[in-house]
């Protein structure tokens, strides 16, 4: 059984992270390189180089979690990367043809949320949420003990009607990304404490402007407990992580506005405790595509 391995690629927005991932979630021998931007095809050949870079013996599937939607029964990386040459591709046949290997992938966000459910902070929930709250907000769905395998555009959900346009290529208004992600908090941060301020500064300070960005937090988090029925939301991403302590008391008070009951008063709010949920969720991926 010691030769069940796979490799879990997270491909960031500056730098593929690759490992051997072994059904305990453990990871092994790991490499890391910055992310080609020059063009599409010389990232593909990029990633199945860095593949080909750790030790193949036994391996038996790659999984690969990407920051953009993914159409998981066609294999397809559907619209536009931020910062990386990715778009429209069919990303699994594509890797399968350089590797030789099954391929399989996900969205980055749901490749985390299910390694945090499997072997992180969410060990033991049923129905469980992640939201990565880093320079976007990605999301991801476990039900029922399952990854839910939609796009699951949690960032993109709307909090407030006809509220602040969205960030990046995103055309939408009042979305959960602009008031949570760590580039808003940014903004914030520079409108408050000066134009070289970031989100750290304001976590460092503790200031109560993070209570706010909380309450927005948890009206979003309140709608996804009545969706989907979780019963933990675990919080991850830079930003999210940092900021924990001072964005859940805010935010419990949000899902208690807006989840139904008694779901709002019994619902665990965890932080992501994974350091490497990316590549051992996309290693999770990669064995189902066995
Ligand atoms: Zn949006």
């Amino acid at each position: 059984m010691s030769a069940n391995r796979v490799i879990g690629v997270d491909l960031g927005g500056t730098k593929i992270l690759a490992g051997i991932v072994d059904e305990q979630g453990t990871v092994h021998e790991t490499v890391e390189r910055p992310t080609v931007t020059t063009s599409q095809t010389a990232l593909l050949d990029e990633l199945a180089d860095v593949v080909r870079a750790l030790p193949l013996d036994g391996v038996r599937a790659v999984g690969f979690g990407v920051p953009t939607r993914v159409d998981a029964a066609r294999g397809m990386a559907v619209g536009a990367a931020v910062n990386v040459p990715v778009r429209d591709v069919p990303l699994r046949d594509e890797m399968q043809a350089r590797l030789r290997l099954p391929v399989e992938i996900e969205n980055d966000a749901s490749c985390a949320a299910y390694a945090e459910f499997t072997f992180g902070t969410g060990r033991g929930a049923h129905d469980l949420v992640m939201l990565t709250l880093g320079t976007g907000v990605g999301g991801g769905v476990v039900t029922a003990g399952r990854l839910y395998r939609a796009w699951t555009e949690l960032g993109h959900m709307v909090i407030v009607a006809d509220g602040i346009p969205c960030q990046g290529a995103c055309s939408g208004r009042g979305h959960l990304e602009a008031y949570c992600s760590g580039r808003a908090v940014d903004g914030i941060a520079r409108e408050l404490l000066g134009p070289d301020a970031t989100a750290h500064d304001l976590v460092k300070a503790e200031h109560p402007a993070l209570g706010d960005v909380g309450h927005l937090l948890g009206i979003g988090i309140g709608s996804l407990v009545n969706i989907f029925g979780a019963t933990r939301v675990v919080i991850g991403g830079g930003f999210g992580a940092a900021a924990f302590d001072q964005l859940v008391p805010a935010a419990r008070l949000g899902v208690l506005q807006e989840a139904l009951s008694p779901a709002g008063q019994s619902l665990e709010i965890t932080r992501a405790e994974l350091d490497a949920a990316g590549v051992i969720g996309a290693g999770l991926v990669a064995f189902e595509a066995l």
